[in-house]
């Protein structure tokens, strides 16, 4: 089975990210640093994109963020790291976009959300930013949220809703509310000169089943790229199966075209984080790969000692390090499949199934660790050194396949 083929959208181009139907879904993150303080806005920006974000988004809240920005761009730019960086705007955008310009112009994309742009003037102040980003040439996002939804909107949609025959349940009207606020907010861009491949949407909420209908019923109302992301995930491993379970479901079904997983950190957490979850949620779904994959088994009662653990926790750690390299000088690297078994019930089998894999000896099996490398047994492995050895096999198996080996013969073979 396979994904359902990519809604069709527009390409919108983010500062030379091209994000729709035609590319590949792209992975985003935002940053948590107070964005005035530029050196820690670049160091976790940097970390960021070193992890694969392909765009990053800054809160940009104050004067002082908003000339820190151009700082933050420049300084990205001096340490070789040219991600593009999108603008959050809530309540002030249309003061801060115009008292810095330059601001305006460094910036790669505006986020702006059409529930707090400006209570009574909200037409006017939206209209001021539409009119900034075309003075620039950026494109923005119109990105509704359920916590912060146009309440003007809210109230005459509810207020229609009590008045009809058969009224629907407030969460439905709540969700429509979304979509048609993203889609007028859209359609008033488009009036104001903002070009209709200029405009990408997201309608976030916080619980899955919620996620689901409103980006159905979004995708259902026009060609926009969809932003998916699902709002104030959470914590740790809720955080991220909620994040999974949410967008695993529209991703199947060909929508979406950028994810953000919006992970709670722990106090002084990696906020990387975030990033290699999005990429792992695409490569679980065959979507993209970005790195190898490895395979390993839960465990059980036939394993006596966490030595296979410690031997999939290395290979992993491992590969996390050497794949900034390989990435460059491996091309396909990303594609390999490693396991790591604990014990003969299912290790020989599922090693075959990888392009490298071993099984370890678990209780009551002789001491020796089978390594099957393109499904055939190439060396049963002994004693103390297994770890190294294991790791030994497994870079020269990079660099005969990706290097000088398998892949490029067989690129000479297609090019000839
Ligand atoms: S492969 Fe062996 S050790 Fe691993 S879960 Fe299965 S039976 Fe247990």
């Amino acid at each position: 089975m396979s994904a359902t083929p990519r809604r069709r959208t527009t390409t919108v181009s983010i500062g030379g990210v091209a994000v729709g139907s035609d590319h590949p879904i792209v992975v985003q993150s935002m940053t948590n640093t107070d964005t005035a303080d530029a050196a820690a806005t670049i160091e976790q920006v940097a970390a960021l994109a070193q992890s694969g974000s392909e765009l990053v988004r800054v809160t940009v809240n104050t004067d002082a963020a908003a000339r820190a920005v151009p700082e933050i761009v420049e300084g990205l730019d001096r340490v070789g790291v040219s991600v593009p960086i999108i603008g959050d705007f809530h309540y002030n955008g249309h003061l801060l976009l115009t008292r810095h310009p330059e601001c305006a112009r460094a910036l790669a994309k505006y986020r702006i959300n059409p529930g707090n742009v400006g209570g009574k003037r909200q037409d006017e102040h939206f209209r001021t930013i539409i009119e900034v980003a075309l003075t620039n040439d950026k494109p923005v996002r119109i990105g509704v949220n359920w916590g912060s939804l146009d309440q003007n909107l809210l109230t005459s949609m509810m207020d229609a809703n009590a008045a009809s025959a058969e009224p629907a349940d407030a969460r439905d009207v709540m969700m429509a509310a979304m979509v048609e606020s993203a889609m007028q907010s859209a359609a008033f861009a488009e009036s104001v000169g903002m070009a209709h491949d200029r405009i990408i949407l997201s309608a976030k909420v916080s619980g899955v089943q919620d996620l689901v209908d409103v980006y159905r019923a979004l995708a259902g109302r026009g060609d926009y790229p969809l932003h998916l992301g699902l709002t104030e995930a959470g914590m740790g491993a809720k955080g991220i199966v909620a994040s999974a379970a949410g967008l695993a479901i529209l991703l199947q079904e060909g929508l979406g075209d950028t994810i953000r997983v919006s992970l709670t950190p722990e106090p002084g957490g990696d906020r990387s984080e975030e990033v290699r979850v999005a990429q792992q949620i695409l490569q679980s779904l065959g979507l993209r790969s970005f790195t190898p994959q490895v395979t390993s088994c839960p465990g059980c009662g036939r394993t006596t000692s966490t030595y296979f653990q410690q031997l999939a926790l290395d290979i992993q750690g491992h590969l996390r390090e050497r794949m900034p390299v390989w990435r460059s000088e491996y091309p396909g690297v990303e594609e390999l499949k490693v396991a790591v078994m604990g014990c003969v019930v299912n290790g020989p089998g599922e090693s075959k199934h990888a392009d490298i894999g071993i099984s370890l000896p678990g209780t009551f099996e002789d001491p020796k660790a089978p390594v099957f490398v393109d499904g055939q047994l190439r060396v049963t492995l002994k004693g103390d050194r297994i770890v190294n050895e294991f790791l030994e096999i497994l870079d020269d198996y990079v660099q005969n396949r990706y290097g000088n080996g398998v892949v490029k013969a067989a690129q000479a073979v297609r090019a000839s």
